[in-house]
């Protein structure tokens, strides 16, 4: 599993990325040591329900890194990946709280971001959270890591949705008044994804608005399943019915999730779990495939810049 991946940018100096340099090495690592499955043996290993050896790449979220520094190397090396799009941004066209969040982060650090937004979260706002403890939290935290995983806790998991938009679009005004929106350029387009697939990516679903599945109602989630299917289905030639979690984990889908994305005829999708995929996840669990972060690779870790090399690998 992949997100950002591109060269250092220029006015993001806290900015958590995958140097396309990085990623170059690992697909290199990757070949040596577990080769690739090509986009046949992946189709009939869902069909048989036998696991084929090798490495199978996903990108999420839409991003342009994906079509200007992620596709020319695969092609270049005649490999395929499986991309997964928020599709509402092609509607809206604003970005996704979650990549406004990334980019708050990016620019100003975890710290100076977390401080931002005490000073304009409310307690009433955190609706999955103790308030109290957050509240009490008023100590700076110990280095930008733990302030930037607190940052994304409560604009992620605690606040309520009705909220999170205006309360970031206040912390971002506070830190750096009111540039644009950042929207144009930031996503792939839906000719570049058409071409894409014309070249044998595939391109799957990664939800409408990218939400905590497990935060809403079932209809909530059955809007977003349903409505991305229908956007791909009438934007692409030949689109696949395939899905991937938004953030990852079993914390953040539940079963109805997996029962409405069946419902939908999608063929599988993908959580966030470090494992192989084995016989039994084809055959049992085919909404609940389990990947490994690239951060979790040798070469992946996504970073504020260069990763050295490490010289044991990392799994
Ligand atoms: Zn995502």
């Amino acid at each position: 599993m992949y997100h950002y991946v591109r060269p250092e940018p220029d006015d993001l100096p806290y900015f958590r990325y995958l140097h396309v340099e990085d990623f170059k090495s690992q697909l290199d690592w990757l070949d040596e040591t577990y080769g690739f499955v090509s986009r046949g043996d992946f189709e009939n290993a869902l069909m048989t329900r036998e696991p084929v050896p090798g490495a199978v790449l996903t990108f999420d979220d839409g991003v342009h890194d994906h079509y200007h520094h992620v596709f020319p190397e695969l092609k270049r090396r005649g490999l395929w990946g499986v991309f997964y799009v928020p599709t509402g941004i092609y509607q809206t066209r604003t970005l996704l709280d979650v990549h406004r969040i990334h980019l708050l982060i990016g620019r100003h650090g975890g710290m100076e971001a977390l401080d931002a937004l005490q000073a304009v979260v409310e307690d009433h706002m955190l609706v999955d959270k103790d308030n109290a403890a957050f509240r009490s939290n008023t100590y700076r935290f110990q280095d930008n890591d733990e302030a930037t995983n607190e940052v994304k806790r409560v604009l992620n998991y605690y606040i309520s949705y009705e909220h999170r938009c205006s309360v970031l679009t206040e912390v971002l005004a506070a830190l750096n008044g009111h540039r644009g929106n950042g929207f144009d350029g930031f996503y792939l387009s839906l000719e570049q994804m058409q071409e894409m697939a014309d070249a044998g990516m595939v391109i799957g679903s990664h939800s409408v608005s990218h939400p905590v599945f497990s935060k809403l109602e079932v209809d909530d989630q059955w809007r977003e399943i349903d409505h991305s299917f229908s956007f791909l289905e009438e934007v692409l030639a030949e689109p696949v019915r395939t899905f991937c979690y938004p953030y990852g984990g079993f914390h953040n889908f539940t079963d109805d999730t997996q029962q409405l994305l069946k419902k939908r005829g999608c063929r599988f999708a993908f959580n966030v779990e470090p494992r192989d995929i084995e016989a039994q996840d084809l055959a049992d669990h085919p909404m609940a495939l389990p990947r490994y972060d690239c951060n979790m690779l040798r070469f992946g870790r996504a970073s504020m810049g260069r990763e050295r090399p490490v010289e044991s690998a990392p799994l």
